[in-house]
């Protein structure tokens, strides 16, 4: 299957309108690169069809595709209702109860009993991401009466948000346990931690998975008001960061969502962090084959600020036109990366810039200044590739490891082309390598600059600091 020059990567939430291996397959011609399992939908057996079907596909598709396990994580639920459903009437009371009871257009139950005994009069609950609004008018231990302030229908286990109101649980879920153990029997490429409140969380996932013997990278998805002022400690632990807009559009007021949107992605560059921007980016494609300008408009915005990653959720989960999609915000993303400047980052501060960081940057500058072919990372953790790419350089960047693993989780780097290669001992070896496999499939001819990084001694991570300019068919 052809390689892409997009360079924004595209994630790809698989569902019911695309997880049987014939779509899967039309969704990587169309340039999915990761597929995302949200685990707050479908079986434990569907997903390990869909982790199957990928994982078969790959071979045939000639390149990896890199797979996010998304966890539930301690969203709050109401019960099941009589009949499924039920409508709230605008205006109307609503009682919330900790009792399991059977919902109907008056009352229902909610999953976490002790944030009724958290409610107070005058706190405001959201449902149906965010088109329903509740406020309570008195509470007790076990129940919470509301006013129904926006009405709407109402259907079993539908989320309820309560902004402000902090939440007294931990970000791991027995369920999310459940499906964590499940992702690293399966051999997922990440996780995907929602409601992250602070770095403690993602110290206990790191924990859980470090205890099973697991190394799984993380991915914080930001998505509480409070994120926010904790984003520092976060981006110091984690692999990765998501702008999960759909509940942070319900935590916060809308209008902060695009400011909180453009901060965490500087952020997250200027910690070297990979950054995705998630939610509703082509929503009307659910039903439309074609998108709202102010969605295209979207799509370029998160480009231009810097994202790594661009998501789809609905659209290619549950959507009419799962394909289109891909193909619309490929389309898209091409276009605008060929207005994107060299990186507008202020300098970095000088005690987070090491060895590594010193080369990876003098390597894009070199690249550029002698019109490179590409820039080449050996690499052991994905690492030295993860600096490269965020100098966002215009030449393209080759990374090439021994570990079939690392080359997947390096799906997620904006634009990093990942090969499987030998593991090579000498740096000699490694220019041999790097030629032979660059020359064979088609990226340089002899005679064209490569600069390559990589560390010594070879093959220990965060040991970055050769440089090596080298033209190609020459001797090393
Ligand atoms: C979001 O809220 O934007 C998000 C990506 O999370 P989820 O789809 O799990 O609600």
């Amino acid at each position: 299957m052809a390689e892409m020059t997009r360079r924004t990567r595209i994630i790809c939430t698989i569902g019911p309108a695309s997880r049987n291996p014939a779509t899967l397959r039309k969704l990587v011609e169309a340039g999915m690169d990761v597929a995302r399992l949200n685990f707050s939908h479908g079986t434990h057996e569907e997903h390990a069809a869909v982790i199957r079907a990928i994982r078969e596909g790959e071979t045939d598709w000639g390149r990896p595709v890199t797979i996010i396990q998304d966890l539930q994580g301690p969203k709050v639920r109401l019960g099941n209702f009589i009949g499924g459903r039920a409508m709230l009437m605008t205006g109307e009371l609503f009682t919330l109860t900790a009792k399991p009871v059977l919902g109907t257009s008056e009352r229902a139950s909610l999953d976490h009993p002790d944030l009724i005994a958290a409610l107070k009069p005058g706190d405001q609950l959201w449902m149906d991401d965010g088109t329903i609004q509740l406020a309570v008018e008195r509470a007790d231990v076990d129940s919470a009466v509301c006013r129904v302030i926006a009405g709407g229908v109402v259907s079993d286990h539908k989320g309820v948000a309560l902004p402000g109101i902090p939440l007294p649980v931990s970000c791991l879920t027995d369920k999310d346990r459940e499906d964590l153990r499940f992702g690293v029997a399966h051999g997922v490429d990440y996780v995907a931690v929602s409601f992250v409140r602070s770095a403690a969380d993602i110290q206990e996932v790191r924990k859980f998975l470090l205890d099973r013997g697991a190394s799984v990278p993380i991915i914080a998805k930001l998505e509480r008001a409070e994120v926010v002022s904790n984003l520092p400690g976060i981006l110091a632990l984690v692999d990765a960061v998501m702008v999960a807009r759909g509940d942070l559009g319900v935590e916060v007021p809308l209008e902060e969502v695009p400011i909180i949107q453009r901060d965490v992605i500087r952020q997250a560059r200027l910690a070297k962090v990979p950054v995705i921007v998630a939610t509703q980016m082509l929503e009307s494609m659910v039903t439309y084959l074609r998108p709202t300008r102010a969605e295209v408009s979207d799509v370029a915005t998160a480009i231009f600020e810097g994202a790594d990653a661009i998501m789809l959720s609905a659209e290619t989960a549950s959507g009419q036109h799962p394909v289109e999609a891909v193909e619309v915000m490929s389309r898209v993303a091409t276009r605008i990366e060929r207005e994107l400047p060299r990186t507008a980052l202020p300098a970095p501060r000088p005690e987070a810039y090491g060895f590594s960081e010193a080369v990876a940057e003098a390597a894009c500058r070199a690249a550029e200044v002698l019109r490179a072919k590409a820039i080449v990372a050996f690499t052991q953790s994905g690492f030295s590739a993860r600096l490269i790419s965020s100098e966002r350089p215009h030449v393209p960047v080759v990374a090439l490891t021994p570990f079939t693993e690392i080359q997947r989780r390096l799906g997620l780097y904006w634009g990093v082309r990942a090969r499987l290669v030998r593991k090579v001992d000498t740096t000699d070896e490694m220019l041999q390598e790097v030629e032979s496999t660059l020359l064979e499939d088609g990226t340089v001819r002899n005679g064209d600059v490569l600069v390559i990084i990589s560390g010594g001694p070879m093959w220990v991570t965060g040991t970055t600091n050769l440089l090596k300019l080298h033209r190609v068919g020459e001797r090393p």
